[in-house]
C-alpha cells in the first residue's frame, strides 16, 4: 500500500499546468511563435548581472566551501546581510538570529505553518483570489484553510467578512501584497484598520492571531505604491521572502522567513520552524545561492519589461472592452470573462491557442488569470485574437 493521499497529490494535475503542458504540444504542431501561452509565472527576463558575475565569482572559491551544507538557520553571513538590509530599509531592529533561509517562499509557508498549527483545529484564513497551492500547502501542514470572499469591486482586503470568519480556532491570516492573480497591492491604512482589528479579535479571543506574510512580488511594483512592511505595522507579522521573482531566480529556491523580534513567541517560532524544516527534510536552503543573496541582498529588478507588458495588455484589452482589475505589482492581470463563465472562456480562447487560466484555481470564478511575463510580441500579437474572444 501507499500514502493514497500523496498518490493523489501527485498524480493531479494543476489546471495551470495542464494549460502549459497543451501550450507544448501545440507548440510542436503550429510553432511555437503561434501558441500565446499567458498561463505561467515564469520571470521572463534574466536574472541581475550582478548576480550572474557573483555565481561566476563564487565558483572559482575553493568548490569544498561554497558547496558545504550550511546550519539549518543559514549561513551566518546571509542572515546579518539580510537582516541588517531589512533593518535600514525598513527603519527597524531585524537580527540574524530573526531570519532563516529557506528553498523559495513555498518552503516558507509550509515550514511557518507547520510550525504554528498547534491542533488539526487550527484555521488559517486566505481571501480570494489567492495562489492555489496554499490549497495544498495548509491541510497538508496540519491546518485548515478558510477561504474569505473577495470584493469584486476594488479587490482590496475585505477587513469585515476576514472579521466575521474569525472563530476561537483562528491562528492565522496569509496575506499576499502584491497579489497573484489580482496584482493588488494593499495600502498603509488598509494594513492599519486590519491589523486594528486583528489586535482585538486576538484579545478577543485569548490568542495572537498570526500574519503569514507571502511576499515574492514585493519588488514588482509599478505605481508610485509603497508596499508596507507589515512587521512595521502588526507585530505579529511571519515575513515568507523569495528571490524567485525580484532577481528572476525561481528554479534556484532561495528565499528567508523573517520572524519579528516582537512578534508573540518570537524566541519558540524560530526554533519551530527550523524543526519543520528539518522533519520535513530541508537540511539548508543551497548553500552557492545563500552566498550569491549575500552579495546581492539590495540588487532589485529592472522592471521596464514588465512594466511595458503590463500596460500594453492592460490598456488592449480595455480598448476592447474587457475589465480589467488594474495591477499595481506582480506580473499577472486579472481580467474578468466575458459572458461570466471563466472556463468557457478559456475553452474558447485554447482553441485559437491563447492560453488564459480560469480564476476558479485561485477561488475566484469568473475571472482570468492572464500572465505578463512573456515577450511582448506575444501580447502585440495575441490581442487581435482577444477582440474575436468576446
Ligand atoms: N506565493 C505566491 C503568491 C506565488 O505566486 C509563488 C510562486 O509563484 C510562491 C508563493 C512560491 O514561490 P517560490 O518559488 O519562492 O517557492
Amino acid at each position: 500500500m501507499l500514502n493514497e493521499r500523496m498518490y493523489k497529490l501527485g498524480s493531479q494535475r494543476s489546471g495551470i499546468r495542464e494549460l502549459f503542458e497543451f501550450g507544448q504540444q501545440r507548440a510542436k504542431i503550429v510553432g511555437p511563435e503561434n501558441v500565446f501561452d499567458f498561463s505561467i509565472g515564469n520571470p521572463s527576463v534574466p536574472c541581475p548581472d550582478e548576480v550572474t558575475e557573483t555565481l561566476k565569482n563564487l565558483l572559482n572559491e575553493d568548490p569544498v566551501k561554497i558547496h558545504a551544507y550550511t546550519s539549518a538557520q543559514g549561513l551566518p553571513s546571509t542572515r546579518e546581510a539580510i537582516a541588517e538590509s531589512l533593518g535600514k530599509r525598513f527603519e527597524m531592529d531585524v537580527r540574524p538570529q530573526d531570519i532563516i533561509l529557506t528553498c523559495g517562499a513555498a518552503a516558507a509557508i509550509c515550514t511557518t505553518i507547520r510550525a504554528l498549527t498547534a491542533s488539526p483545529d487550527d484555521e488559517f484564513m486566505v481571501q480570494a483570489p489567492f495562489f492555489a497551492e496554499y490549497n495544498v500547502f495548509v491541510p497538508e501542514q496540519g491546518g485548515k484553510l478558510v477561504v474569505i470572499e473577495p470584493d469584486l469591486e476594488t479587490f482590496d482586503i475585505n477587513i469585515d467578512a476576514i472579521e466575521k470568519a474569525i472563530t476561537q480556532n483562528t491562528k492565522g491570516l496569509i496575506l499576499n501584497s502584491p497579489n497573484n492573480p489580482s496584482g493588488h497591492v494593499a495600502s498603509l491604512d488598509t494594513l492599519k484598520t486590519l491589523a486594528a482589528m486583528l489586535k482585538r479579535k486576538s484579545e478577543e479571543i485569548g490568542h495572537p492571531i498570526y500574519i503569514i506574510s507571502d511576499e515574492p512580488y514585493r519588488e514588482l511594483i509599478y505605481t508610485d505604491t509603497v508596499v508596507p512592511y507589515l512587521p512595521q505595522i502588526y507585530p505579529d507579522s511571519i515575513v515568507c521572502y523569495s528571490f524567485s521573482k525580484a532577481l528572476s531566480l525561481p528554479g534556484e529556491r532561495i528565499g528567508y522567513i523573517h520572524v519579528p523580534k516582537d512578534a508573540y513567541l518570537s524566541e519558540k517560532i524560530v526554533p519551530a520552524i527550523l524543526g519543520a524544516l528539518r522533519a520535513m527534510g530541508y537540511v539548508c536552503a543551497p548553500s552557492l545561492f545563500q552566498r550569491a543573496i549575500e552579495q546581492n541582498v539590495d540588487v532589485r529588478p529592472s522592471l521596464d519589461v514588465y512594466r511595458e507588458n503590463r500596460n500594453i495588455l492592460s490598456d488592449g484589452l480595455k480598448a476592447l472592452g474587457y475589465r480589467v482589475i488594474e495591477p499595481e505589482g506582480a506580473f499577472y492581470l486579472f481580467v474578468e470573462a466575458p459572458g461570466g463563465d471563466a472556463n468557457a472562456f478559456s475553452e474558447k480562447a485554447k482553441e485559437k491557442d491563447v492560453l488564459v487560466v480560469p480564476g476558479d484555481a485561485f477561488g475566484c470564478p469568473g475571472f482570468m488569470r492572464i500572465s505578463y511575463c512573456v515577450k511582448k510580441d506575444t501580447i502585440e500579437r495575441a490581442l487581435p485574437r482577444f477582440a474575436e474572444l468576446i
